[in-house]
């Protein structure tokens, strides 16, 4: 059974998508408050969220955003009664997955709620994996091959980072903006960078005979199993 999030102020509307979504045989929880449900995606597993835009004191977009900084991976289906161009684009630049706008018709919730359960993000959104090496964003507790790997809060920040675009080479430019939240790169921060690198290695890699952390000459790091550009 699936379990579904609905975030909406107006109670009303809030308790006829419950009443209709258990209908259909979802597990439905409710939450009022952008706040409230900060608090309970965080704490409990949904399969997708139902997120109204327009909520007393934070909005859902501004809660969407906190939430995917957090890691949550969960499919989020944002409900909003505008429909400007530019609203859906901060939608999905927040992290929503899909768009209604309001009035929908339930039937064509109900669809998409499907899409996105198909689709999904994939997994438990609060923990990462590749290969024997695991993150868990909630505890900060990084092993590999089951053994605790200590990692001060910038290696933390970095892994994390590499672990979220597996398989993608990562420039030293998105790390400065990303990982570093410096608007520009200089050579003192590129060793700053290396220097981490290095030490996530030391603590990763250096026993193990899969190496996870790469370099890819002239461009940047990737972290995966194997060498990059096999397949
Ligand atoms: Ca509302």
């Amino acid at each position: 059974m699936s379990a579904v999030l609905v975030v909406e102020d107006e109670q009303k509307v809030a308790h006829a998508l419950r009443e209709g979504l258990e209908g259909e045989g979802y597990l439905v929880a409710l939450e009022h408050t952008g706040e409230g449900a900060f608090f309970r995606a965080t704490t409990e597993t949904f399969d997708v969220i139902l997120l109204d835009v327009m909520l007393p004191g934070r909005d859902g977009l501004e809660i969407l955003t906190r939430l995917r900084e957090r890691g949550l991976k969960t499919p989020v289906l944002v409900l909003t009664a505008r429909d400007t161009l530019d609203d859906r684009v901060k939608g999905l630049d927040s992290g929503a997955d899909d768009y209604l706008v309001k009035p929908f018709a339930f039937a064509e919730l109900l669809a998409r709620i499907r899409a996105l359960l198909r689709r999904g993000r994939g997994g438990d959104a609060l923990r990462l994996a590749a290969g024997d090496l695991e993150m868990d964003i909630v505890t900060r507790k990084v092993t590999r091959g089951g053994r605790l790997v200590e990692l001060t809060a910038r290696e933390f920040e970095l892994l994390q980072y590499l672990l979220r675009h597996e398989r993608q080479v990562v420039s030293r430019d998105t790390l400065v903006h990303d990982v570093w939240n410096e608007p520009v790169r200089s050579a003192p921060l590129d060793n700053v960078i290396d220097v981490h690198i290095a030490r996530l290695r030391r603590k990763l890699d250096v026993d193990h005979p899969v190496k996870l952390i790469h370099t890819v000459r002239g461009v940047g790091f990737m972290l995966r199993e194997g060498e990059p550009g096999e397949p």
